[in-house]
């Protein structure tokens, strides 16, 4: 087990690689972003502990950089105080989980360690059409910055439409996916349709949600 520490403070650099070399991992420490990113390019970890405020490329950037590149390690951001890390952002670059500094190293140690249980997560992407947006794992869905409530069932159907936005998918391919209980009447889909439509277009004196006559639907890319 292989973790990689990048944290500019040297005090809290080596306290963090004691704690986890005591629990038995092998530890990296890189003490700026660019060094870290490099790292976390190169090598294959188990885990990746993060400080948001470094020298060089800052922690949001290097997680990015890292997911953009494909590396699926989990990552911990560390934080200096509260505010300064804006929780959703950071999740959004990527990260798996964050914790605020001062922290204790028993609780950080265990949640790195549930990390590393998990193993690395390929979050699945946010979708956007125009200023709509759906998050699948933050399972959120937004218009602009207006929230917007949905069922499980309207978000499967909103998250398969986006997921290939822009084209037309018929009512077959909607229920197979979206109704994988065996459901048979397409007529079912007009009717979540028409849910989503109130919901997701109407108060919003949009139209994203184009009927494809005779097939089925599409999210238009533009949101409409
Ligand atoms: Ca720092």
């Amino acid at each position: 087990m292989r973790v990689l520490v990048v944290e500019d403070e040297q005090l809290i650099a080596r306290g963090l690689r004691e704690a986890l070399e005591a629990e038995g991992y092998a530890v990296d420490v890189a003490l700026d972003g660019d060094d870290g990113l490099w790292r976390g390019l190169e090598n294959d970890y188990d885990a990746i502990i993060l400080d948001l405020m470094l020298p060089g490329k800052n922690g949001y950037v290097v997680c990015r950089e890292l997911r953009a590149a494909g590396v699926a390690t989990p990552i911990m951001m560390l934080t200096a105080k509260d505010g300064e890390f804006d929780q959703a952002e950071g999740l959004d670059t990527g990260a798996d989980d964050y914790m605020t500094k001062p922290f204790s190293l028993t609780v950080l140690l265990a949640r790195v360690r549930a990390l590393i249980r998990r193993g690395p997560q390929t979050r699945p992407p946010v979708l956007v059409a125009g200023d709509l947006r759906l998050d699948p794992a933050e399972r959120t869905c937004t218009r602009g910055d207006v929230p917007i409530e949905l069922t499980p069932r309207e978000f499967a159907l909103l998250r398969y439409l986006m997921h290939r936005v822009g084209e037309p998918i018929s009512k077959q391919d909607l229920l197979d996916h979206v109704w994988s209980d065996g459901f048979l009447d397409t007529n079912v889909i007009q009717v979540y349709i028409g849910y989503l439509r109130r919901k997701v277009d109407e108060p919003f004196d949009r139209h994203a949600i184009e009927t494809v006559r005779g097939f089925g639907y599409r999210v238009r890319a533009d949101g409409g």
